[in-house]
């Protein structure tokens, strides 16, 4: 395959979610839809957690696919929620594990609260329901609640669950401090991995905003944000690939993938990165084919 920047290599995905967080699938079933639409390389990367490595290690050498070991942070960033993809990890380092146990620890108060919220609004049970769809209890997450509230009529997809009651600022949103920004980048360094600002097209900021967030990342150590992202509309890739370039971080490229009704590109169906960028799977800790 080309090997110039406005082209991925084979197939690389480099963002994905099992049901060890809140994606629909098994870390084995997802590495198996991976080899069967002709990816080369994925990176696994649950919220919170690298409980799927083992198992999607053990598919991804079935079918001579290449495995990123991968995680998601949670992160509050001056009072907003942002997600910090970490690639390239070692999955066993204490420093990480223990980080991401204490990321995790805060879920099932939150989605009790969630739950009383729902309550209020009519709708009882909703914890319950969440956490039968939930493979890991630890990792109950709001997309949990989404799914439960879609299959009992309450919703009529994904999308109105959060816009009618999970979103932020909606009846049964409750804010959350996650990690900080540099411990998250920290964790990610002393495992040996490349920290990746995910989605930055998804938190709401205007230009100078983002760019203030790109430099701060540059600063702590973050090496590279997500250009291609299946959340990303064109208009944000264009923006976020401009300022990648501007503030001199690598970029990279994910599906985010979730489940098959609810995602919105499959795995590895990505457009190329924008003609400049730098992609973070030339970076030699990743050991992706170039
Ligand atoms: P949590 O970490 O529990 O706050 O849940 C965040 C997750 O909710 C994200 O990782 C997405 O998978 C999902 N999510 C957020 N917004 C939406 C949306 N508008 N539609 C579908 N899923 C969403
Ligand atoms: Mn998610
Ligand atoms: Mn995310
Ligand atoms: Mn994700």
């Amino acid at each position: 395959m080309a090997n110039s920047a406005g082209t991925l290599p084979s197939v690389i995905d480099l963002h994905s979610h099992s049901d060890r967080s809140d994606g629909a699938l098994s870390p084995s079933a997802l590495i198996r839809r991976a080899a069967d639409r002709g990816v080369r390389a994925i990176a696994l990367t649950d919220h919170d957690t690298v409980d799927g490595m083992a198992d999607a290690e053990t598919e991804a050498r079935l079918h001579g696919l290449q495995l990123v070991a991968g995680v998601e942070i949670s992160v509050t960033w001056s009072g907003r929620t942002l997600h910090v993809v970490g690639l390239g990890i070692d999955p066993c380092h204490s420093a990480l594990i223990e980080g991401l146990a204490r990321v995790r620890g805060g879920r099932m108060q939150r989605a009790r609260a969630m739950d009383a919220r729902l309550h209020a609004a009519g709708i009882s049970g909703v914890l319950n329901g969440a956490l039968a769809l939930a493979a890991n209890p630890e990792m109950v997450s709001r997309t949990h609640f989404a799914r439960h509230l879609v299959s009992i009529g309450a919703c009529k997809d994904m999308g109105a669950a959060f816009r009618r009651y999970l979103g932020e600022g909606k009846p049964a949103y409750v804010r959350h401090t996650w990690a900080s920004l540099p411990e998250a980048i920290d964790w990610i360094k002393s495992a040996g991995g490349v920290s990746v600002l995910a989605h930055p097209g998804r938190y709401g900021l205007r230009r100078a905003r983002m760019q203030t967030l790109f430099a701060e990342f540059g600063r702590l150590g973050g090496a590279a944000v997500e250009v291609v992202s299946g959340s990303h509309t064109r208009e944000q890739t264009r923006l976020v690939a401009d300022l990648s370039i501007e503030c001199g971080l690598l970029a990279s490229a994910g599906s985010d993938f979730h489940g098959a009704e609810e995602s919105w590109l499959d795995i590895g169906q990505l457009p190329s990165l924008p003609e400049g960028c730098m992609p973070v799977w030339h970076d030699a800790r990743l050991a992706l084919p170039h």
